[in-house]
């Protein structure tokens, strides 16, 4: 058995009867690492000798469990080796943001998502790279060098949590991390042939999360399955009160409370299929087709829907993300946190501490956020921004009034190269155009695998529900993805060592 090809559910069983170990689980991960992410710059860091200790512990966890020693059966990601995006705080160690301006900065705590999976003895084994503060399409922009896609080293793995999207996808971790705030977790996964799940916004605790735009910001799951991702979300989600807009769930238990049904009859899927006449590579629309039509067989209705508003989601969250980017970045002056330059007036510490410690898109950023917010233009941008955030918000309940879940596109392309639109941030943007809404809306989203381009890059579907529908989006998501060989797939490393 190759130890490294698992999910989590597999893993899960064999660690709960005693087939394999989690110090087993978690070498063949730092391995993989060892081997291959020398040409895929998956991670930041790697922490071999606390993984082992943690694979260790949980080891003892089921050990204690299987002798009768304790009734209270260890979580189903005990022992699991897990990477966390490095834009979530894990304590004691460095959480960079991708940045010069973290650099060296040290967490002093546990972000809750990471609590929640150290408490459910998940193995953390290192932080994985990211565009800086998560702004970005391609994980191009990070201190740390950008990050290869493992399909094909020349392209990018889509981003901003292409790290995390990366590291499963090339088989060196069961699971991920990662943040969306305009489609970070569904862009990268789509690009890189794995699931990536967004939860209602709220699901999560943002808690030790860095922000970057606190109204969109949500920490997804990134997954081989979607069975993992219900399985990883289950022990991350639920009411925090350090972030007050967390939510109490009613039932958390995702994966228990998966369908075992094979079909989507009842199920009403609704196409916007204005999505398919904008600049959309012709692969991609004929995969999200097929996708349509095995949706269809399983018995789910589709009908057509209007998202009138949608064609304006790009400008509206760009205007309002930045201006939340621009406050929530203001605290990077030289004097809280990170990189300071060696300057001896307050205002030049500010300004050099500021102009050298922030890339280029940050700092683009930052200024189209300040200059929404300031007077005069207020209203302008900002709060016209926000009508239309609302506008997109109603035609989103309008729709789904009449239907149970949208299905479109993740992206308009697969994985472009590395390069090709770092100097162009018009285009790069453009690559979130359909996960945007979503997060503008606070809606629940997953991307699952549905197919390649002619140069063998993954493709992925999104299925969009209304907030809260966590559950009936992981159960039609499952059935689908039970109709494919996916897991047979895997992009070939050896010659990319
Ligand atoms: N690509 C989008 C942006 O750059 C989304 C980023 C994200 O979801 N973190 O703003």
């Amino acid at each position: 058995m190759n130890l490294n090809h698992q999910t989590i559910t597999n893993i899960s069983k064999l660690l709960s009867n005693g087939e394999i170990t989690s110090v087993e689980l978690t070498e063949a991960c730092l391995n993989q690492i060892e081997s291959f992410d020398n040409s895929i710059n998956a991670f930041i860091s790697v922490y071999s000798d606390m993984a082992i200790q943690q694979a260790y512990t949980a080891d003892k966890a089921w050990l204690n469990w299987r002798k009768g020693n304790t009734k209270i059966k260890p979580s189903m990601i005990n022992g699991v080796p897990i990477a966390i995006k490095d834009v979530l705080c894990m304590s004691d160690t460095i959480t960079s943001a991708g940045s010069k301006m973290l650099q060296n900065f040290v967490s002093h705590y546990d972000a809750t998502a990471v609590a929640h999976l150290r408490n459910a003895g998940a193995v953390l084994i290192g932080k994985t790279n990211t565009d800086e503060f998560a702004m970005g399409s391609s994980t191009e922009t990070s201190i740390f060098g950008p990050t290869h896609n493992p399909w094909n080293i020349e392209h990018v793995p889509g981003g901003s949590s292409g790290g995390s999207a990366a590291s499963v996808s090339s088989q060196m971790v069961y699971g991920a991390l990662g943040t969306d705030t305009g489609g970070s977790v569904r862009q990268p996964a789509a690009m890189c042939g794995v699931v990536g799940f967004k939860p209602t916004y709220g699901g999560v605790s943002r808690s030790g999360l860095i922000a970057f735009g606190s109204s969109f910001d949500q920490i997804g799951t990134i997954t081989k399955t979607v069975e993992d991702s219900a399985a990883l979300h289950q022990a991350i989600c639920g009411h925090d009160p350090h972030d007050l807009t967390s939510y109490v769930h009613k039932n958390a238990s995702y994966f228990t409370n998966l369908s075992d049904c094979n079909n989507l009859n009842g199920i009403t899927i609704g196409v916007d299929e204005t999505q398919f006449n904008q600049n959309i590579q012709p692969e991609v629309k004929l995969n999200i087709m097929n996708v349509l039509e095995t949706i269809k067989n399983l018995g789910a209705n589709i009908i057509p829907i209007h998202l009138p508003h949608n064609q304006y989601a790009l400008e509206s969250y760009y205007l309002i993300a930045n201006a939340e980017a621009s406050a929530n970045l203001a605290r990077y002056d030289g004097i809280r946190y990170g990189f300071r330059s060696n300057d001896t007036t307050l205002m030049d510490t500010y300004i050099n501490t500021r102009s050298n410690g922030l890339g280029k898109e940050v700092k683009r950023r930052i200024m189209l956020g300040t200059y929404a917010l300031s007077t005069g233009y207020y209203d302008d941008y900002y709060l016209n921004a926000q009508k239309i955030r609302s506008l997109i918000s109603e035609d989103f309940s309008e729709a789904f009034s009449k239907v149970d879940l949208i299905v479109g596109p993740v992206t308009p392309t697969t994985a472009f190269k590395i390069g090709a639109k770092i100097n162009n941030p018009l285009q790069m943007y453009l690559s979130d155009v359909f996960t945007l809404s979503a997060n503008l809306a606070g809606l629940p989203g997953i991307s699952i695998p549905c197919g390649f381009d002619k140069i063998g890059l993954p493709i992925g579907v999104q299925m969009l529900g209304p907030k809260f529908s966590d559950q009936k989006l992981f159960n039609v998501a499952h059935i689908y993805q039970q109709t494919l060989n996916w897991r047979q797939f895997h992009p070939s490393l050896e010659n990319k060592k």
